[in-house]
Formats: C-alpha cells, structure tokens, sequence
C-alpha cells in the first residue's frame, strides 16, 4: 500500500501548480460536458476562450489549489453568462398589462400561459385574463378553455371567425372593461420559423404593446435554439424567455445558447405538465446541469471552508524541516475526510478521472482513512511525536485499543516513515512543497 501512496503523492506534487497544458486539458473536459449539454458550438467556442483566459494566471494561482479554481472559473462564468440576477415578470405598467406569448409549435406556449396565469392569479392575487390567439391549430382555442376551468383563471370567450388580430384587440378591450390586471395573449404555433407567422405576431405587439414577450423554448431543441432565439428575438424584440421541459433528460445547453445569443434573461422555468409546475429560474442549478459533474462545485466550495489553512501551513513547514510526525499526518487524513475522501474531490475535477482511479487502485478510500485515524488516536501524545518508540507491546496495546491488528499498526508507521522521507527530500523543493498543499 505505501509503495503505491507515495507513488500517488508523487504524481500530486508534479500536478500541483497547473500549467496551461493543465488548463488546456480541463478545458477539453469542459468543452466536452458543454456539446453534450447540446450547447451550440459557437458559443462553447466564445465560452471556453473566455474561460481559458481567466484561468491561466494569477486567478488560479492563489486559489485553494489551482485544479479548484479552474472548477469554480467554469463554473461562476457558466452562472454569470446564464444571468445571475432574478428575472421575475415585469408588470410595472398600467392595466391590464399585456404578456405576450410566443414559440415554436409545442414548445409549451399555451402550457406556459395557464401555468403564468395561475401563479399570477394564486400568488399574486391578480385578476388575469387568458386569451388564445391560435386559430390554425382547430382545437387550440378549446384547450386553453379547459385549462382555464381547470385552473380557475377566466378566459376569452371564443367567437367562431375572427383572426388573430381582431381577437387580441377584443382581448384588450374586455380586459379594460372588466377591470384586469393583466392579459396574457397565446400566440398559435408554428412548426419552423415562418415569416408571415412571424408578421402576424409581430401586428399583434404593435396592437397591445406588450410590456413582456415571452419566448417559450423547448429545453430539448439543444442547438436549434440558437436559431429560434435569433429570429424571434431579431423579429419581436423578445423581452425573455421561458424554458420549458427543464423537467426532461435535456441537460440545458438551450439556456446557455439562447441566453449567450440574445442576451435576454431567462424568467421562468418549466418543469412538468401540471400547471404548479413552473419555477423562477435558477442559474446555479442549471450551470450545474450543463457542466454534468454531479455537485462538483459544491464539494470544491466545501473542501475550500473546511481545509484549515493555518493547521496545512503549518505541516507544510513541519515538513520542510523534517517534523512531519504522526499526530500531523492525522491531521492531514482528517482534512481528507471531511472533503469527502481524496478520490472524491479529484474525481470531480475536470480531466483528474485518471487520478481518482490510481488512488482507488491504491486503496486509499474512507474506511482505511478512518481506520488510520484510530490507530493514531489510540497512541500517546509521545508515541505519535517519535514513532521511534513503538515497541511490540505498545503496537500490540494500539491495535487493540484502535480494533486493528498488529499489522495495520506496522503498515501505518511504515506508510508515515516513507511519506517522512520523501518530504524531507521535497521540502529542499519550497514551490513545490506550497503548491502541494494548495498554497501557491
Ligand atoms: P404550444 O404548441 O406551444 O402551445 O405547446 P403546448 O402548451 O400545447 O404543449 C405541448 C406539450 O408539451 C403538451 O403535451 C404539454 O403538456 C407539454 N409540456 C409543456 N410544458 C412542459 C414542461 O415544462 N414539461 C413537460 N414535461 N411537458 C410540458
Ligand atoms: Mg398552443
């Protein structure tokens, strides 16, 4: 076992400092997770040279460790271009302010509209008023009837003939006469981006003024939303967007490509079929959606709070003098545990995959951990300062008081003598030594 931990500790120092081969190769991890996420290529493109030169440099220098922070720069710059700021619906305007709705054919407008009106009717205590603009589809003026009863939210009432037009100023003015707070106009749908859809939607904005448009957008549509969020925005001048099927297998790259092509925030998020079913949207959680590493970021932020920054100097100094005794190796297998295990932490690491299956192979995982710790424990304050004690007895006296054996004992004082002497050999090595610890 120590043979092989050396060996790993060995390939940590040389990983230590990341040079920008280091950054290149995380980059290519990241890149990947992106145009899995279905991110559109041109923005993978702009974003990860954006990353890149944040990353290599000061920034990542003074971090915890530098493989830390290259994961926290992904993934701030993934919250910061998703929009960090709370987008909620804007209705400072007079009454009945008017929302309007648009997308691609089943993207969720009409979904979207009953789940807007019931938030806004139940949370906000407006008086809402739902009108269907769609007279293509034959039984879409009907559906949104249903939903409308379903919810309890009052709808247009349908007249046989009338075109989009007419109906969005016949929404209008019942709004007006019926005291209104607000209108929300669904638009019909349209299977691809189709200009004389596009005129219609655009001469019933002129006839309400909306003060939101809302681009509803299929989570799913991936690299299609580029385009769908270009024309929509470049046509209607779009006020926001709304994801829907955030629910589904989609890992959200239609966010990041919408939100970094038009620029406009994303408001709200669908996430089911019921009309509860829609949330304000939440950047953090869906940059970690897109980057597909699990809580990544939460473990780096956790391993940043709980490395005790003092207690690492001051072994690293101890080190560098050749003091490095038992009771600070304890301290070391400590920190170890609290970030969840090394293998942990570096298996989250972008391109460290390989790392973290060198340390499984050297078994260095959370039980032996803590049965290290408890040999440890059970030794005197003096034992643990100059292991040079240990006798039979007294490991005979520690492995029974920690429940191991003799032989783990054995193995323990082994693994401490050769870390000991690699890192009196290091410690001549000062950068290295820093970096090893995350002190750069
Ligand atoms: P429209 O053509 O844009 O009006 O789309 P619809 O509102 O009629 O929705 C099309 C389908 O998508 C319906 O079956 C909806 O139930 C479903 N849908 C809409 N939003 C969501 C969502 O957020 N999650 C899921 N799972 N399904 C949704
Ligand atoms: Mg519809």
């Amino acid at each position: 076992l120590s043979d092989r931990l050396s060996g790993v500790f060995d390939k940590l120092t040389k990983r230590g400092a990341l040079t920008e081969s280091d950054v290149a190769e995380a980059m290519r991890e990241v890149r990947r997770s992106l145009i899995e996420a279905d991110v559109a290529l041109d923005v993978v493109r702009d974003f990860t040279d954006r990353v890149r030169a944040k990353a290599i440099g000061q920034e990542v220098l003074r971090s915890v460790t530098p493989g830390h922070m290259v994961v926290k720069i992904v993934n701030d710059e993934l919250i910061r271009t998703l929009g960090s700021e709370a987008a909620p619906i804007d209705l400072h305007a007079s009454p009945p302010v008017a929302i309007l709705m648009a997308g691609l054919q089943g993207s969720g407008k009409t979904t979207t509209t009953a789940k807007i009106a019931w938030r806004l009717t139940n949370r906000d205590k407006k008086k809402v008023l739902m009108a269907s603009l769609d007279t293509r589809r034959p039984a879409a003026q009907e559906q949104l009837r249903v939903l409308g009863e379903q919810t309890g939210v009052a709808t247009l009432p349908i007249v046989a003939g009338q075109g989009p037009l007419q109906i969005a100023k016949r929404a209008m003015e019942a709004a007006r006469l019926g005291g209104y707070d607000v209108v929300i106009l669904d638009t019909a749908g349209r299977t691809t981006l189709d200009e004389e859809l596009m005129t219609e939607v655009a001469e019933v904005r002129d006839a309400t003024q909306p003060h939101e448009i809302l681009l509803v957008l299929d989570s799913l549509t991936g690299q299609d939303a580029v385009n769908t969020a270009k024309a929509f925005d470049s046509r209607l001048g779009i006020t926001g967007t709304v994801l829907t099927r955030a629910d589904g297998d989609g890992r959200g790259g239609a966010a990041l490509s919408m939100r970094a092509v038009t620029g406009k925030p994303i408001k709200l998020l669908g996430t089911g079929e019921k009309w509860d079913a829609l949330e304000d949207f939440d950047p953090e959680r869906v940059a970690g959606r897109i980057l597909g590493m699990g809580d990544i970021v939460g473990l780096v932020e956790k391993a940043a709070q709980t490395i005790d920054v003092e207690k690492a100097k001051s072994i690293a100094q101890k080190m560098k003098k050749g003091e490095f005794d038992l009771e600070d190796l304890s301290e070391q297998l400590k920190q170890m545990e609290k970030i969840g295990g090394m293998g942990g932490v570096l298996g989250m690491l972008p391109g460290m995959g390989k790392m973290k299956a060198q340390l499984n192979a050297a078994n260095l995982d959370d039980s032996i951990v803590k049965r290290q710790r408890a040999i440890i424990s059970s030794m005197t304050p003096k034992e643990r300062r100059h292991p040079k004690v240990l006798d039979a007895k007294r490991k005979r006296r520690i492995a029974a008081g920690s429940g191991t054996r003799v032989e783990d004992v054995n193995k323990l004082v082994k693994m401490h003598r050769q870390m000991a002497d690699m890192m009196r050999a290091m410690g001549k090595n000062k950068g290295m030594m820093a970096r090893m610890f995350g002190m750069g």
